[in-house]
């Protein structure tokens, strides 16, 4: 059984955030799985919240095959699942608390010109006291003012880690020119907002952490804990070793293949591919990992091998 984190159970509440960008492949799988089975293992809550907040890039009409295909693998949230598009009037609160911080300001660059002075924001703006418009347009963008960023953290399952990413130490956009609030924005309010104590996502998203926990300091909240898992890659005649996405057509996971799905994703947690028992029910497999599993199982690597071949996924022996 799972070691209990440093949170005490009876706050443990935990999320899968998918952005409906792509179907539910294997790779989201795994982390809705790794998401799940370490919020259940604590008692807690487990939250389904879909990351739609960049409209232009979000496709809405996935957003019910994504839960559905939670539900086939026996995934089942705890509360209405939350749509970043309906909560604009959230992020909005939570970008005023920054203005009246003194730190936020406007950014005039343009993409092309930050590329060509660094290939990282270095600032230029800071000073400029440009327009800063909240909540009206046309604005510029509207960038967080860094201070003492905190470039390492202690991750639950990596230990001590060292952000070396330049991109991790600039003033992220919050909201960009078109109006659209940003990533790190929504994610960080949403968290604070629905009391996320626990936070089990992939290992592409680690970079991202030292800004996230910047904001959390800014607005003066408790951070919750991160884990960060392996991802899921494949190689083969498609895919040259390459994450799992929407990019480079990942396969949806489909319902016929639940158990075999399970059963890979198991190994991506750290299970012995051949010690995985064959259930004749995803709810069985479910409750099985329920009992075997733990973090302490999760591999070290940060990517690991999984094969597709004609749409469907295999492990890779
Ligand atoms: N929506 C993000 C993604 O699909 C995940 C965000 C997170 O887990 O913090 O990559
Ligand atoms: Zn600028």
């Amino acid at each position: 059984m799972a070691e209990q984190s440093n949170k005490t159970s009876k706050g443990y509440v935990g999320r899968f955030a998918p952005s409906p960008t792509g179907p539910l492949h294997l790779g989201s799988l795994v982390c809705a799985l790794a998401s799940y089975l370490h919020a259940k293992q604590h008692n807690g809550t487990w939250l389904v919240r879909i990351e739609d907040i960049d409209e232009p890039r979000a496709q809405q009409n996935l957003v019910p095959g994504i839960l559905e295909s939670l539900v086939d693998h026996g995934l089942e949230w705890d509360a209405k699942v939350v749509f970043q598009s309906k909560r604009h009037a959230i992020y909005r609160q939570y970008l005023s608390q920054l203005d009246k911080l003194k730190r936020l300001y406007a950014c005039a660059c343009t993409r092309q010109q930050i590329k060509s002075r660094h290939t990282y924001y270095d600032g230029h703006c800071r000073d400029l006291s440009l327009p800063l418009a909240l909540n009206s347009s046309p604005r510029l963008a509207i960038r967080f003012l860094q201070t003492h960023l905190p470039l390492s953290f202690v991750d639950e399952h990596l230990g001590q880690q060292n952000i070396l990413d330049p991109m991790a130490a600039e003033d992220p956009v919050l909201q960009r020119k078109d109006g659209i609030y940003a990533y790190h924005l929504a994610v960080v309010s949403d968290d604070i907002e629905q009391g996320v104590s626990n936070i089990v996502r992939g290992y592409d998203l680690i970079n991202t952490t030292p800004i996230h926990l910047a904001l959390y300091k800014a607005f003066n909240h408790e951070p919750p804990n991160y884990l960060h898992i392996p991802i899921a890659v494949a190689n083969n005649g498609k895919f040259e070793r390459q994450k799992l996405s929407k990019q480079n057509l990942a396969p949806a996971v489909k319902k016929q293949q639940a158990i075999a799905n399970m059963r890979i994703a198991l190994y991506c947690l750290g299970f012995d591919y051949q010690q995985v028992p064959k259930f004749s029910t995803v709810h069985q497999c479910l409750a099985w990992a329920l009992e075997h599993w733990s973090s302490n199982m999760l591999p070290k690597q940060t990517e690991l091998l999984v094969s597709i071949k004609n749409g469907v996924y295999s492990a890779p022996y």
